[in-house]
């Protein structure tokens, strides 16, 4: 089942430079990402008329490329709750505050 959610934060990444960007092969410009009226998920250029649907490949290789750095931002978040827990022993509860 292809998500939209996970082809606009693919996009979202590629323009951070975070990961690989998806560019149009025709003039270069950024894609877009849509659904059809059948709920499948295409790319588009927003410069010229190219469309692509998103097949499973390129699906899965956007998902991987989210869930890695959605793990690994999770691990930093854990590292400094770490460090935070270590200066302030007795306080737990402000750490999710701040
Ligand atoms: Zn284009």
């Amino acid at each position: 089942m292809i998500k939209i959610q996970v082809i606009s934060k693919y996009i979202a990444l590629s323009e951070e430079g975070l990961a690989k960007r998806i560019e149009c092969p025709i003039d270069q410009g950024l894609l877009a990402s849509n659904l059809d009226f059948e709920d499948k998920a295409y790319l588009y250029c927003l410069s010229c008329s190219y469309k692509k649907y998103v097949g499973l490949d390129l699906y899965d290789q956007m998902w991987r490329a989210v869930e890695k750095l959605h793990e690994y931002r999770w691990d930093i978040h854990n590292k400094e709750h770490a460090k935070w827990k270590e200066n302030n022993p007795h306080n737990d509860i402000k750490w999710w505050s701040v």
